[in-house]
């Protein structure tokens, strides 16, 4: 990139960089993952992902889709790695780029390990994280001084696609943000209120957080279900439960630019 005060490392042939996109604003890019998109071989992309962004590659770039999606027919993991090493093996400069940030319930953490075990060279290029980087866009600060001390992050899609079996663990956390929850909600409230949250506390549900789509629902833990239903929520979608749900109110920042 030109005209930077410092320089950004070399993306080496033969080498594939980890690379997370942010959470939809295509501006939320990094400085490391536009060098990266401008300096790649060939991109793998997920399915959370701005199309916009694909225009940064060079002209002749090759762009493949190995989307992994809930609920639709997607790549096996396996593939998409085999996929990696093989590009890389032909001394590709291969760029991986994935909605959020890479190693937040994004499959990076395997990618990353299959890498290692063939002796690819990678680079992990974080990105800004929907649970963050999404909800702040929502006017969802994920920790606010007043109103919080900790927050957990949690997929709703454990091992066998419900939610994790060990969601009481961290149920008790001031802020709950869940990952991919939009199928089981009506259980997600069940196990809170039954790990001992109040039926009453504030909840929301942010849908495309971070896109001109964005949509928010201001709910109670325990209507969860009902609100997603009522106003007809799709994936990609967040839910947030806790005490920094109220700062909407004064927080609800963003609007869409042209
Ligand atoms: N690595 C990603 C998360 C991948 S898991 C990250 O760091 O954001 C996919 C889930 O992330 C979706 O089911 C949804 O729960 C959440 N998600 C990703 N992008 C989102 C967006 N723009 N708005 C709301 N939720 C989003």
């Amino acid at each position: 990139m030109d005209h930077l005060p410092f320089s950004l490392p070399p993306f080496d042939p033969g080498s594939v960089w980890l690379t997370g996109a942010g959470p939809g604003d295509p501006g939320l890019l990094t400085l490391m993952a536009l060098h990266g998109l401008r300096h790649a071989d060939i991109v793998i992309h997920d399915a959370l992902l701005d199309s916009r962004l694909l225009a940064l590659v060079r002209p002749g770039v090759t762009v493949e889709a190995w989307g992994k999606r809930g609920g639709r027919a997607s790549p096996h993991q396996s593939a998409i790695t085999a996929r990696l090493i093989e590009l890389a093996g032909q001394g590709l400069r291969v760029l991986r780029l994935k909605g959020g940030d890479p190693f937040v319930f994004g499959r990076g953490a395997e990618e990353a390990l299959a890498l290692a075990a063939a002796a690819i060279p990678f680079r992990i290029v974080p990105g800004i994280t929907s649970g963050i980087g999404g909800l702040a866009y929502a006017g969802l600060p994920v920790t606010a001084g007043v109103s919080n001390s900790a927050f957990a992050f949690v997929t709703g899609h454990g091992p066998d696609g419900g939610l994790p079996d060990d969601l009481e663990r961290v149920a008790q956390a001031p802020v709950l943000v869940v990952f991919m929850g939009l199928k089981h909600l009506a259980d997600l409230s069940c196990r809170l209120v039954a790990a001992g949250r109040s039926p009453d506390e504030a909840a929301a549900l942010v849908a495309e957080a971070a896109t001109p789509r964005q949509r928010v629902v201001e709910t109670r833990l325990a209507d969860l279900a009902e609100s997603a239903a009522a106003h007809a929520l799709d994936p990609p979608a967040l839910v947030v439960v806790g005490p920094i749900v109220a700062l909407r109110a004064q927080l609800d920042w963003w609007r869409p630019h042209a």
